[in-house]
């Protein structure tokens, strides 16, 4: 997706843990396929390959996927499709994952997930998530969704948030990468970088949201998951 440019920070690994430690809780805590490994690594020779989630925001996703036996998800942000592979080794038989991108890279994504295996639970759909997500609306297929990721532009995360939490079941999940985005969400010298601002507004109206049970994680960049209240229809 397109990112503002100049207001990206570095925001591949996870806080508060020192590298030797980190370097043992990826060992330890990551099962990472070959091909997972493999598109980590091409997509790290790319510039901006800082989008990439980390390899244990990667394993969190997998896991929540395969835990709550999700069937169908959905991933707004592609990019070389690090996280659709996990999202999509986590689902269970019969599983589909519809992920959205304007400008993904096509040719790693779609060589990883063939070597995977799980190529044919994936479906790429190219062009503006916001009208991606409002098709599948129209579509009728509001509260149908498992499990939705949100990694893409910062700005339109509200408007991912909420189509997202309308495609969703009761007690589905959405789970939105970034929410720390560098440690900038706190950044004393007023960070006004239009993705920081706009992640600081999420975070602040997520925080009341009654509609969702919420956890804030310092996975990665910041991972903070909503769980769809199941008064909700
Ligand atoms: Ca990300």
């Amino acid at each position: 997706m397109a990112r503002p440019k100049g207001d990206s920070p570095v925001f591949k690994r996870s806080y508060l843990t020192a590298d030797r430690v980190l370097d043992y809780m990826v060992g330890h805590g990551t099962a990472e396929t070959e091909p997972q490994r493999a598109l980590r690594a091409a997509t790290d020779g790319l510039p901006n390959s800082g989008m990439r989630s980390s390899p244990e925001a990667a394993q969190l996703l997998r896991f929540l996927v395969e835990a709550i036996g999700a069937k169908r998800a959905i991933e707004v942000g592609t990019f070389t499709g690090y996280g659709a592979l996990a999202i999509a080794l986590g689902l269970a038989k019969g599983g589909k994952l519809i992920t959205c991108d304007t400008d993904a890279r096509v040719d790693l994504a779609r060589k990883a997930w063939e070597a995977a295996g799980v190529a044919d639970r994936i479906e790429l759909r190219t062009g503006p998530a916001v009208a991606t997500l409002d098709k599948l609306i129209a579509a009728g297929e509001a509260g149908t969704f498992d499990f939705a990721f949100i990694d893409a532009d910062k700005p339109n995360y509200a408007n991912y948030y909420e189509r997202c939490l309308a495609l969703l079941r009761p007690r589905g999940i959405v789970a939105v990468d970034n929410v720390l985005w560098g440690g900038s969400v706190v950044d004393e010298n007023g960070d006004r970088g239009e993705s920081t601002v706009a992640i600081k507004a999420f975070n602040d109206a997520l925080a009341k949201d009654d509609r969702v049970t919420i956890a804030m994680l310092a996975v990665g960049d910041g991972l903070t998951l909503a769980c769809k209240r199941s008064s909700l229809s």
